[in-house]
């Protein structure tokens, strides 16, 4: 019978991704009301000391998969070997990051194990011995429960939603064989994000901008308050569509969806499309000269007036309380 919880870890370039421990520390919530067994799958080249710091965070056992062939990642290759470690190792209940690489990966091993699976999940819980999966719906407006009738039950789990706690457990090591057969893609090319800011889908504190930054230029002031708060400057899609901010940037519906515990909204009006990728951020800030704009039915403190008069007082403010 399917038994315990197991995660997919996520890890670039030798260190494991915060979601990592986010999906290792609510594995372990939900195994202990079973008093169930949570294992995680990691894959990668000379990863294997990695599975110390899981085991930190409540992972009894590791599968560990290092071969050469996993990395860079590639959706094909990982996906043929979670879904063998799966099938091997028959868990009741299977989450991943809903990450990039996990959204990209969940679908295909959901697939491969003809399972269900309920993304971009911002709660979980057992009721009464079955797994839900809570996840928001139609842009944020409503959220869903999801059972999935199909063992196990999958789930990708929101980035920054979820907290990680340590909660120390073997970590132990059981080394799986990652050789897989050739493959009909490889990776040309990985073009690494250089600017050395923490990722938006990563980052504590996101300082966005709009269409009423006025141009590229505007964003100078936001990047100095992102700085003060060692934040990550974002942008709506009306900013990234004139050329003012690279795609990867873009928040929202067509972007990406972040749970930063801050979240400034400057000069944006607060589309539906913008909301569905911040509304479960912690606290949201907005900042608009229109007393009516939507992004203030959503926002926890607002203020009306030019975001070039605020932001640089806000910011000097900020200095003062960081020095
Ligand atoms: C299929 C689809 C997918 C989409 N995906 C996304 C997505 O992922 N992300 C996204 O953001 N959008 C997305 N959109 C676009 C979305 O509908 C909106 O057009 C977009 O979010 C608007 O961006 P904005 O708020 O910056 O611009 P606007 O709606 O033009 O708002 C600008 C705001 O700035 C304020 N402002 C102007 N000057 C100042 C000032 N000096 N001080 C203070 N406030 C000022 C104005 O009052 C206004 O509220 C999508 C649309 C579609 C159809």
């Amino acid at each position: 019978m399917a038994k315990g919880v197991m995660i997919v870890a996520e890890q670039r370039d030798g260190a494991l991704r915060k979601i990592s421990l986010e999906l290792a520390s609510t594995a372990r919530k939900l195994a202990d009301q079973t008093g169930d067994e949570v294992s995680a799958i990691l894959l990668g080249s000379g990863i294997e000391g990695l599975a110390a710091e899981l085991g930190k965070y409540g992972v009894d056992k590791v599968f560990v998969g290092d071969n050469a062939a996993m990395e860079p990642y590639i959706t094909e290759a990982h996906a043929a070997v979670v879904a063998k470690v799966v099938k091997e190792n028959d868990p009741a209940i299977l989450l991943l990051g809903a990450s990039v690489q996990g959204k990209d990966l969940s679908s295909r091993v959901a697939a491969k194990l003809a399972t269900g699976l309920a993304t971009d999940c911002t709660d979980v819980k057992l009721d009464g011995g079955q797994f839900v999966a809570i996840r928001p719906m139609y842009a944020g407006k409503c959220f869903g429960e999801i059972v999935t009738g199909s063992t196990p039950a999958m789930a990708s789990l929101r980035p920054n939603v979820f907290p990680a706690a340590e909660n120390a457990k073997a970590g132990a090591v059981v080394k799986v064989d990652a050789a897989v057969d050739a493959q009909k893609s490889k990776v040309l090319e990985v073009q690494k994000d250089t600017s050395g800011k923490v990722d938006l889908t990563e980052a504590n504190v996101i300082v966005s901008g709009g269409r009423g930054m006025k141009g590229p230029e505007g964003y100078a002031i936001l990047e100095e308050l992102a700085d003060v708060l060692k934040g990550t400057v974002g942008a709506s899609r009306a900013a990234v569509d004139a050329g003012w901010r690279p795609q990867k940037d873009q928040v929202g519906q067509t972007g990406k969806v972040v749970s930063p515990n801050l979240y400034i909204a400057c000069g944006i009006s607060g589309a539906i499309q913008h909301l569905a990728g911040m509304s479960s951020s912690k606290c949201i800030v907005a900042i608009n000269k229109d007393a009516e704009a939507p992004i203030f039915t959503k926002a926890d403190y607002g203020v009306v007036d030019d975001l070039f008069k605020v932001v640089p007082e806000l910011t000097a403010v900020c200095k003062k309380l960081v020095a």
